[in-house]
């Protein structure tokens, strides 16, 4: 265990070495984003969630939380400053029915996605909403509650998770009938779209260290007889709480990564995880690409080194602690791009899923894949090793979408329909 996380230590110490020039976060944030809630007596996740015109999933991801439950006293970190601010206005499609008492019946051919996109909102909100694990599993008849149309930014657009927070990653969703494309910039960055059964949706992914508050999304659409609209709206990004470390480097190892070396590595994964393959080479959501194990690092955990500052921006992966020669799999189906030795990283695999999706598997003993071969879900990558800047074997598991290393636990669940 020590030893795996002082292999992790050095990898990271390296990167930190360029997040220096992110701002941290700021020690008061600004109205509207995260502050916190002193749990009371009989609150529950879900009536904190209700007062911060929020869902159970948001809290629970802005507080790491593993399961329901809460403590008297426990501080919880919450989407608004104000829980007397009204929710805002509901929206609806132009075509959407008029919920009814913001329930509806389940009818023969239904499915979860389609009823969100009718009601302008989420498969994921309706699922939250309404308790429900399986979102393949409703039945006619079913009675759904309709969550508000909270999640619509204008008619036809839908973020999906209404807000975004660093390290997850959002999809846009364009539901507006007869078009024939969209782009959409987010912050500057453009974003490609891609078409599935009557929307376009693009994926974009926040930095585990993307400044906190709002980013401006402008999405472009043309319709069939070439017409271009445009619409403006605002993801607001809330901060994640990620573990934080403190960590004593001994005297002397610092010297063991020099920071040339690291950014030129980092450089080449960058061109090679910011391409993009336009079409989805995976379905339903990722697995875990390791059996057992301890999970040593999360993604994001930020570290203080001997006491200084911590770090704005923390590891850019997850590392699991595992014996070596333990079998890694594929997380989902994808295309080889790489599978080299690295100076850093050691014996590394990235696939490409397609859309701008990659993942990668660090310090591995053995690698059984090549370049350009496409993998299933499940097939054998390689072997877990401790190749590179580590000294104990463990996986590192890294997911990027359009070049931004996201959350890979958000990935084992499903989000692109
Ligand atoms: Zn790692």
């Amino acid at each position: 265990m020590r030893l795996v996380f002082r292999a992790t230590l050095f990898l990271l110490l390296g990167l930190l070495a360029f997040s220096l020039m992110v701002p941290p976060i700021a020690a008061a944030p600004p109205a509207g984003t995260p502050t916190t809630y002193t749990v009371q007596a009989g609150d529950t996740l879900y009536s904190v969630a209700v007062r911060y015109h929020t869902t159970v999933a948001v809290l629970k991801h802005l507080n790491a939380l593993k399961s329901d439950l809460l403590q008297v006293g426990q501080q919880l970190i919450v989407p608004s400053s104000d829980p007397s601010e009204p929710a805002p206005p509901a929206t609806t499609l132009p075509s959407a029915p008029a919920p009814s008492g913001h329930s509806y019946i389940v009818q023969r051919g239904d499915t979860l996605s389609r009823i969100a996109l009718r009601y302008g909102t989420t498969a994921r909100a309706l699922a939250d909403l309404n308790d429900i694990h399986n979102l393949n599993l409703i039945e006619v008849g079913d009675a759904l509650a309709i969550p508000n149309s909270s999640t619509l930014v204008t008619p036809g657009l839908v973020l999906d998770p209404p807000a975004a927070h660093q390290g997850g990653t959002v999809m846009i969703k364009v539901t507006q009938p007869d078009l024939v494309s969209v782009s959409a910039k987010v912050n500057g960055e453009t974003i490609p779209f891609t078409h599935t059964a009557g929307y376009f949706y693009g994926l974009v992914g926040f930095s585990r260290c993307a400044k906190v508050g709002s980013v401006p999304l402008t999405v472009t659409e043309t319709d069939a007889t070439g017409k271009t609209t445009s619409a403006s709206a605002k993801i607001t990004v809330a901060a994640t709480a990620f573990p934080v470390q403190s960590v004593t480097i001994p005297p002397g190892k610092e010297a063991l990564l020099d920071p040339a070396l690291v950014k030129k590595e980092s450089d080449e994964l960058n061109a090679i995880v910011g391409q993009y393959t336009p079409v989805r080479l995976w379905s339903g959501p990722f697995r875990m690409p390791v059996s057992g194990g301890i999970v040593s690092s999360y993604f994001g955990t930020r570290r203080s080194y001997n006491g200084g500052p911590v770090g704005a921006c923390g590891h850019e992966g997850m590392d699991i602690a595992l014996d070596g020669g333990i079998p890694i799999y594929a997380d989902a189906r994808g295309r080889v791009v790489f599978a080299g030795l690295t100076q850093v990283r050691g014996n590394m695999v990235v696939l490409d899923h397609g859309l701008g999706v990659f993942s990668a598997f660090f310090h591995q003993s053995e690698m059984d894949v090549k370049v350009g071969q496409m993998l299933e879900a499940g097939d054998l990558i390689g072997k877990v090793g401790t190749t590179g800047l580590s000294t104990g074997t463990h996986l590192h598991w890294s997911i990027w979408v359009n070049g931004v290393y996201v959350d890979p636990v958000e990935w084992t669940k499903t989000l692109v329909p």
